[in-house]
């Protein structure tokens, strides 16, 4: 598809638990070449959203990403659809070194089989993807001895080899020092040039300096949207987060 139709398009989002309203009826679009971030006070939404969209949780309304509905598919299926996702701790094999956890993802999305045979020379594509993600130094390093930041850099890293186009990211810079904390900005928003980026985030201050927009989700429910000025200037976000 062109890059008219590389976006995620939400109407209608609605998650409930035992009946307790967790997404109410969200609609969000967000652009190709947008990096956005979803914030708001705990409890609000913002993961189930994520879940929502990855088919971790059941949800009414409608999710599409380049036109095809998300909703209703099993995870694997929205993955090859270009949908990748991280948590909040990273779910890289420790075992295998850098360079093995990239090309096993790659194999992932390619064919199931893959994941059975042993890596052979790593692709173009990986390798490039290893010197995105800075990780080019580390490719013989065993993941399990990585230090927290550059985890998640290899998580990125295996979204990327799959051909992600859509990136869901749960708090990528949670625990990282600030020269790691400002190298993941670099990386995501590079990342934000050619695909679509969701970033549920609690730091406020790695908003301010890599959001291209922001989504302000409260109880469910948007409360406001915009740019950081936007945001940082709404009453509504003001009150909620200083519990005025
Ligand atoms: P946030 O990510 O904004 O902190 P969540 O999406 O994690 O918020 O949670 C939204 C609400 O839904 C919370 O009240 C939470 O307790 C509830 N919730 C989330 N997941 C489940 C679940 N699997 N079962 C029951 N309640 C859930």
């Amino acid at each position: 598809g062109g890059q008219w139709s590389d976006y995620l398009e939400v109407r209608g989002l609605h998650v409930e638990f035992d009946g307790f309203v967790a997404v109410k009826n969200l609609d969000l679009s967000v652009e190709h070449g947008d990096l956005r971030f979803l914030i708001g006070p705990n409890g609000a939404g913002k993961t189930t959203v994520i879940d929502a969209i990855t088919g971790l949780v059941p949800a009414a309304g409608s999710a599409t990403f380049r036109g095809e509905q998300l909703l209703g598919r099993k995870p694997n299926n929205i993955v090859r659809l270009g949908v990748g996702r991280t948590f909040q701790t990273a779910s890289v094999v420790e075992e295998l070194t850098v360079l093995e956890n990239l090309q096993v993802a790659e194999g992932f999305r390619r064919k199931g089989r893959d994941l059975l045979r042993r890596p052979g020379a790593p692709s173009q594509n990986v390798r490039y993807m290893m010197d995105v993600c800075n990780l080019t130094a580390d490719a013989d390093r065993t993941a399990g001895t990585l230090p927290h930041g550059k985890k998640q850099w290899l998580e990125i890293g295996m979204l990327l080899v799959q051909d992600a186009h859509l990136l869901l990211l749960d708090e990528p810079v949670a625990g990282m020092t600030p020269a790691e904390r400002e190298q993941t900005g670099a990386l995501l928003k590079r990342c934000s040039r050619n695909r679509t980026v969701i970033i549920v985030e609690h730091d406020m201050e790695f908003m301010r300096q890599f959001a291209d927009s922001v989504t302000v989700l409260n109880q469910g429910e948007i409360l406001a949207e915009g740019s950081v000025e936007d945001i940082q200037n709404n009453e509504d976000v003001v009150r909620i987060y200083l519990g005025g």
